[in-house]
């Protein structure tokens, strides 16, 4: 059992895997309102969208800004979800502790020190993704600086590292699971989204981290991914998010369960 990390009526580490979901960037209201309802159906816990992007290219879309993230706190209170978004530099801070329930500090800004320190006076959740190439021990002196004013809702979040491999769009480390919550004490989650890059792999890459102990599963979902402004060859559609969730949704049960 890791370190509780409470947001709204949701518990992350308690034992019982969460599911969080959305589409990569918020895009329109209507494109989040209607993610945001068939992810309630579905029995998701917590709702993503990103608001302020770090793109490769600056010619890709950046992402809605301020106007994204009161969209995706709308459809947060309308659906009740909570909602995490990234925030990318302190200039947004106060946007971020007002809108949003957990803030998502990305891959590219693992290692931000000011920024981690910034976020380590607060008591809001923050959920710090690994760095593209980062070490378990570059990781955890990460969580040290998010730790280090105090904040002790602190979420973890394994999205795969680059290799040798191009296969994939990263490579999963399912060791890193156990490991982290052994040195750190605090919950993670899998993001087999942009572990893998690949939508076939994102079901047993799921139940893989799972069976490893995370604590939750963050995947990419978009009404038609092929219109979607960022990583719609990752995302997934309802129908095949509607095929997935069963099988992990069952084996969640058998988790709580069968191996608590
Ligand atoms: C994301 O989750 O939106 C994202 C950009 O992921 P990462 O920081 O892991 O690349
Ligand atoms: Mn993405």
């Amino acid at each position: 059992m890791s370190r509780l990390v409470k947001v709204g009526d949701i518990v992350i580490g308690d034992g019982e895997p969460v599911t969080i979901a959305g589409p990569c960037s918020v895009e329109s209201k209507e494109q989040i309102f209607e993610t945001a309802k068939f992810l309630k159906e579905q029995g998701c816990d917590i709702l993503r969208g990103g608001a302020f992007k770090p793109r490769t290219s600056p010619k890709s879309f950046q992402g809605l800004g301020v106007e994204g993230l009161r969209y995706l706190k709308e459809a947060g209170e309308t659906y009740n979800m909570p909602i995490i978004s990234e925030l990318m530099d302190t200039d947004n801070l106060d946007d971020f502790i007002e809108n949003v329930d957990i803030i998502q500090i990305g891959s590219r800004n693992m290692q931000n020190f000011s920024l981690l320190k910034e976020l380590s006076k607060l008591n809001k959740p923050v959920m710090l993704k690994r760095g593209l190439s980062a070490t378990i021990e570059e990781w955890v002196g990460a969580v040290e600086y998010l730790a280090m004013n105090g904040n002790t809702n602190i979420i973890l979040c394994e999205r795969g590292i680059r290799t040798f491999d191009t296969h994939t769009r990263n490579t999963f480390d399912v060791t890193a699971i156990p490991i982290m919550k052994k040195l750190t004490g605090f919950p993670i989650i899998a993001d087999p989204s942009h572990a893998t890059g690949v939508k076939e792999l994102i079901l047993p890459v799921s139940l893989a981290a799972m069976a490893g102990g995370a604590d939750g599963i963050m995947i990419e979902v978009h009404p038609e991914p092929d219109k979607a402004l960022s990583d719609g060859q990752q995302s997934l559609n309802f129908n095949e998010f509607d095929n997935i969730n069963s099988k992990i949704q069952n084996y969640k049960r058998f988790i709580v369960e069968k191996l608590a």
